[in-house]
């Protein structure tokens, strides 16, 4: 058989990969990139994505270097209320009842390092996903890298090749929605905010009327994510002087806080019109949708498309499945739950924390209290945050 090709060695293209390559399937994972891209996007894996990468034999070495997290907050700077969930109350319908931080550039090496291993398994960095056609029952890809043009031939091409995918627009696919007015700035610093703001968990949501932000804690960081004032110069958000006035509004500090990395996102809740680009062409992850990251669901989500669609080519390819009718489940599971659950929640999530009225303020954290307080509500409200529902549930969509 020709590989399975595979745009984009994000942690969903990587999560392809390992699958199809454990299972005795030859892939070549492209990524456009000479090494693969470090940035300050995910740090947050879920249980249910943890269950599954446990399956690909990748959370010990993630654990690692990263940072176990067994609760998280909704914290009100008006009023210093602190609603806080303990992961815990997860054991029984998870085998990892916390959540992960470890950057999504360090889940990706590892990735590509057990790769290695697998001589049926091709990365090729510097290798960029130019166009395809649909021949004799395949799939053959331009691509380019240093040395020019080559057309690749392969059984299925899968675009996880993010928001921009060439794969997507390649097929005229519609990505619809929207993009926010305002970008998500983060920064992170060797700062304590551990110690500086009593109880602070590893995962914090900070609700404010002026300043709401998300404080989380990476091996050796804390990052801080806030929104910019929607009229203003990008150019200006990058800045020592905005970034410190920013930090030092957050937490009274002496001197300027030593800031590791910086970058400006802009953000969209989009949804692809099918995840089936062609009859052997599928996109996964960004390439497939777009969310906003309050909840930690993009990439998490993206890895279970990862996870879903690679079951189904395993059963096509090894198992003789009917491919027409598995490729159009994968479709049909993936973006009904990203359509119900996904986007969603996440514009939800961001309605509450910027809701500048003290009426939805005071409703909101007494909705987050009352949740922590009771455990039935407490469980129930950390199923759904966590995706243990919304991945159940997807694999109930027929
Ligand atoms: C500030 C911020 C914080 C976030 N935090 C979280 C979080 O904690 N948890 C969470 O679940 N999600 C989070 N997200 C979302 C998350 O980062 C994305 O959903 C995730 O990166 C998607 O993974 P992906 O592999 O689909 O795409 P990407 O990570 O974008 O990877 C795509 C890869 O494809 C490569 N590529 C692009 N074009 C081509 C081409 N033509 N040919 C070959 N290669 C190509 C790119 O170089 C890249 O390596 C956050 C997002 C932002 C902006």
């Amino acid at each position: 058989m020709n590989p399975i090709l595979i745009a984009g060695a994000g942690p969903v293209g990587c999560t392809l990969a390992l699958f199809l390559a454990q299972n005795d399937i030859p892939v070549i994972l492209l990524e456009a990139q000479d090494s693969l891209p470090q940035d300050l996007r995910a740090s947050t894996f879920h249980p249910p994505t943890l269950d599954m990468l446990a399956k690909l034999d990748l959370v010990e070495d993630m654990l690692s270097v990263g940072l176990k997290v067994d609760n998280y907050q909704y914290r009100d700077r008006r009023t210093n209320e602190i609603a806080k969930f303990d992961l815990s109350v997860l054991e029984g319908a998870t085998g990892h009842p916390y959540r992960l931080q470890c950057e999504q550039y360090k889940m990706t090496q590892i990735v590509v390092d057990k790769l290695e291993a697998f001589p049926h398994a091709q990365v090729r960095m510097g290798t960029r996903m130019k166009g395809y056609s649909e021949v004799d029952g395949g799939i053959e890809a331009l691509v380019q890298n240093a040395d020019g043009e080559e057309l690749v031939k392969c059984d299925y091409l899968v675009g996880c090749d993010g928001a921009n995918s060439v794969v997507r627009q390649a097929s005229g696919v519609e990505f619809e929605g929207m993009t926010y007015p305002e970008r998500f700035l983060v920064a992170s610093t060797t700062f304590d905010f551990g110690d500086y703001f009593e109880g602070l968990s590893m995962v914090n949501y900070v609700s404010d009327p002026d300043e709401w932000c998300v404080i989380l804690k990476t091996a050796g960081l804390w990052r801080v994510l806030v929104p910019t004032p929607i009229e203003e110069d990008d150019a200006r958000f990058l800045t020592d002087e905005f970034i410190q006035d920013r930090l030092h509004r957050l937490a009274k500090n002496d001197v300027d806080f030593d800031v590791h990395h910086r970058t400006l996102y802009r953000v969209h809740q989009r949804v692809a019109k099918t995840y089936q680009a062609r009859d052997r062409v599928l996109i996964a992850g960004d390439a497939a949708h777009v969310n906003n990251p309050l909840g930690g669901m993009g990439m998490n989500g993206g890895v279970q498309d990862a996870i879903n669609l690679a079951e189904k080519l395993v059963q096509i390819i090894n198992k003789g499945g009917d491919r027409q009718d598995l490729l159009a489940l994968y479709s049909r599971q993936r973006r009904g739950i990203c359509t119900q659950f996904i986007q969603e929640h996440t514009m939800k999530n961001k309605a509450l924390m910027e809701a500048t009225d003290e009426a939805t303020q005071v409703k909101r954290q007494a909705k987050f209290m009352k949740a922590c307080s009771d455990p039935v509500l407490a469980r129930a409200f950390v199923m759904e945050t966590s995706m243990i529902n919304c991945v159940r549930d997807s694999y109930l969509i027929t």
